[in-house]
């Protein structure tokens, strides 16, 4: 089923995400992790890509696997930085023969090294979701930034790139992770004002290794609230009391994120079923209320 026809009532969604192992070594663990999350019911799966497209076999064997036998419907992200066009029209073929009707179109982290964009490559992920589109009857989604994208200039400019992106093709947005909601909804205030109505899920992260989080979110530019920080601060070497504070913070997140009428909302699982299971134990009168 297409995820643009899953969102289309008023009930409260909530999807989570898993990544593909980096080798085959891990294929099972990732399986098992994905057989647990699926018992949670979610409204979908999404299932990550490797920006260097090592692991896209994977991707769409499990996004397969998710919809085919899990009882879940799935949703298979795809990146184009490190594929030439010839190879990212092979991979939505397979996508096409395994039964995907999703997909979340990317352009990927740019290489470090001079590589991009080589000639046949796709520059935006703008193009590439024109091209998926010109290949069958698949339901687009596609990446945003409430904080703006770090190569952005500036959110004006970053709103207007998406507004162009989303006129490609694209049926529903899910954003980056945020920790102050307020910035979520200052985002949709802009995105909306700009003539954007798509579906917009929130991405909501719970933070199990607060440290770790707190360099990406530096690196990245991702604001961290203070109350977030303290968190980290005060359980970050302790990671049985780390996991259940952010366990903590992503429900309330989500929980203010209903009551102020968001419907669909999707959770970075991470290969992690106790986590997912936490938070949907932590939403059971909620979700449905
Ligand atoms: P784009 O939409 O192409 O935007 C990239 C930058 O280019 C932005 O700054 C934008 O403003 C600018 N831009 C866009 N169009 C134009 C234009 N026409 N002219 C000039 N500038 C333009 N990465 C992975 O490797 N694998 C994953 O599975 C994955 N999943 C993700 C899921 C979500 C929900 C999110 C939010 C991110 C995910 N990423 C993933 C990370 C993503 O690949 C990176 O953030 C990447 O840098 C940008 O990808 P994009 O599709 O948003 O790019």
């Amino acid at each position: 089923m297409k995820i643009r026809d899953i969102l289309n009532d008023n009930k409260v969604h909530i999807s989570f995400e898993i990544f593909p192992p980096k080798t085959d070594a891990g294929y099972d663990n990732v399986l098992s992790a994905a057989e647990q999350i699926a018992a949670l019911k979610p409204s979908f799966i999404s299932v990550t890509y490797g920006a260097g497209g090592g692991t896209s076999k994977n991707t769409a064997k499990i996004a397969s696997h998710i919809r085919q036998n899990l009882g879940v419907e799935s949703l298979a992200h795809l990146t184009c930085v490190s594929s030439t066009k010839d190879e990212v029209h092979q991979v939505i073929d397979r996508l096409k023969e395994q039964g995907i009707e999703n997909i979340l179109a990317l352009r990927g982290d740019i290489p470090k090294d001079d590589t991009f964009p080589v000639p046949n490559q796709y520059k935006y992920a703008c193009e590439l979701i024109e091209d998926i589109k010109s290949q069958g009857d698949f339901c687009i989604g596609a990446a945003c930034y409430p904080e703006g994208h770090v190569e952005s200039a500036c959110k004006k400019e970053d709103i207007i790139h998406l507004k162009n992106k989303v006129e490609c093709g694209v049926d529903f947005l899910t954003t980056q992770m945020f920790f102050d909601n307020s910035i979520l909804y200052n985002f949709l205030y802009r995105i909306r004002e700009q003539g954007i109505t798509v579906p917009v899920l929130p991405g909501i992260m719970p933070v199990t290794n607060g440290k770790q989080m707190k360099r990406i979110c530096d690196l990245s530019g991702t604001i961290l609230p203070q109350r977030f920080r303290a968190i980290v601060d005060c359980f970050g070497d302790n990671p049985a009391a780390m996991q259940q504070a952010g366990i903590a913070y992503a429900t309330d997140q989500i929980i203010d994120l209903i009551a102020n009428g968001i419907r669909n909302i999707h959770i970075y699982s991470m290969n992690k079923p106790e986590v997912a299971a936490a938070i949907m134990r932590n939403l059971s009168e909620i979700v449905g209320a």
